[in-house]
């Protein structure tokens, strides 16, 4: 291999770009997990993952990837046999499902186009239908990162509420948390998940379950068998700032440095530029002539997009093309859109130069390949971001 100079362009939504301030903090000799010390960490942690998930309720924390706090949603709260409702969003909804099944579910799923998020209609309709109230849980995925489309995680539970249902709200924030608006307290949600390595900009390796009252009632009378996932005994050590068992000592170090730089930031001004760099993008992809897939503006993913191939071209390709002529990778198709699709990843620590440079090399890839000669979606993009700078508007919509 020769050596590229210059930094990678880490453009796949997910692992992100994992900033300087974080790696030195992951940097340093690893503690005692059981010393004071860490104790006072776990706690500040602890409070910090809340204002993050704007909820006043226990967050917990896994050494895992974003997998493995799905299983622990489900296993926490659902016995052998219960009916789960989920939505087809996409290729991650998908994965849900099967663990879902193979955790001893009877699964439900609503389908969709893959183009358009989860309908709270057609959500409605399903819990109506259940006249003897059998459905357990109602599991969604916020953003869908196989797409790039977001749903509206407060309507649903509106439609869940509509419906007169008592069934738990279970909800996949993998690649929105600390991107895109999320509000675990107000928006009903029982169970939230979340991962280390999207817009929380650290490393893989650590995954969270949000836990409201009534997903804590219900982890006391569920059946299935837990015992890594279990929430009690994670919950008694979380009180002082411990853990069970040894928690991922580096990467917390880690995660306390990104909760204080969220915290130095804003939320709301995360949540304006990630609304920014994803309007740019657009912008960007119709001036190549290109279509986003997502199909309703009110759905388009603030963290990703999803760029549709005219019929006859592969996306793989333009995407070798690209990483192979300007050193940056980009998100493949997953599952039935293999070959149809790249996704360009915008979220985490992340700034409008990054942003430029990441379309530029779209830009010279598409015209390489052959896809998209037209090359004003560059012009496009920096018109808006001068726009936003010049009006000061972090985000003009
Ligand atoms: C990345 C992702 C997952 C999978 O997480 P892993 O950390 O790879 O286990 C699940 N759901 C969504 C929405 C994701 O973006």
């Amino acid at each position: 291999m020769n050596y590229r100079s210059g930094r990678h362009f880490l453009q796949i939504p997910g692992p992100t770009n994992v900033p300087e301030r974080v790696l030195r903090a992951i940097d340093r000799p690893t503690i005692d997990h059981r010393g004071p010390e860490f104790g006072r960490m776990g706690l500040e942690i602890g409070a910090g993952l809340q204002t993050v998930f704007q909820s006043k309720q226990p967050v917990i924390i896994y050494p895992a990837s974003g997998t493995g706090a799905w299983e622990a949603a489900l296993v926490n709260t659902l016995s052998p046999g219960d009916r789960v409702l989920m939505v087809e969003t996409g290729h991650f909804a998908v994965l849900w499902s099967r663990m879902a099944a193979r955790l001893g579910l009877q699964v439900e799923m609503i389908a969709t186009d893959w183009r358009h998020g989860a309908d709270p209609t057609a959500v409605e309709q399903k819990l109506k239908e259940d006249k003897n109230r059998s459905i357990r849980a109602v599991c969604v995925v916020h953003n869908e990162t196989s797409t790039g489309v977001t749903s509206q995680i407060a309507a649903i539970r509106r439609a869940i509420d509509a419906a007169g249902h008592p069934a738990l709200y279970l909800v996949d924030t993998i690649s929105s948390l600390a991107s895109i608006d999320y509000r675990h307290d107000e928006w009903g949600v029982d169970v939230t998940v979340a991962g280390s390595q999207k817009g929380l900009m650290l490393p893989p390796g650590l995954s969270f379950n949000c836990v409201s009252e009534k997903a804590l009632a219900a982890s006391k009378s569920a059946k299935l068998p837990k015992s890594y996932w279990g929430w009690e005994d994670m919950l008694s050590a979380n009180k002082n700032g411990y853990f069970p068992y040894t928690p991922a000592t580096n990467l917390l170090y880690g995660l306390q440095e990104a909760l204080s730089m969220l915290e130095e930031e804003g939320l709301e001004a995360v949540f304006a530029r990630h609304a920014r760099h994803a309007e740019a993008t657009r912008r960007a992809v119709r001036a190549w002539g290109l279509e986003v897939l997502c199909a309703d503006p009110a759905e388009h993913s603030n963290s990703l997009t999803a760029v549709l191939m005219p019929p006859g071209q592969d996306a793989d390709r333009v995407r070798t093309i690209i990483l192979e002529a300007f050193d940056l990778s980009l998100g493949t198709g997953l599952g039935k859109l293999s070959g149809k699709i790249f996704r360009i990843g915008h979220l985490g620590d992340f700034n409008d130069l990054m942003l430029a440079g990441t379309l530029a090399g779209v830009e010279m890839g598409l015209a390489l390949a052959g896809v998209s000669p037209r090359g004003e979606g560059v012009r496009a993009a920096l018109d808006y971001l001068s726009e936003c700078a010049r009006t000061g508007r972090l985000h003009a919509a």
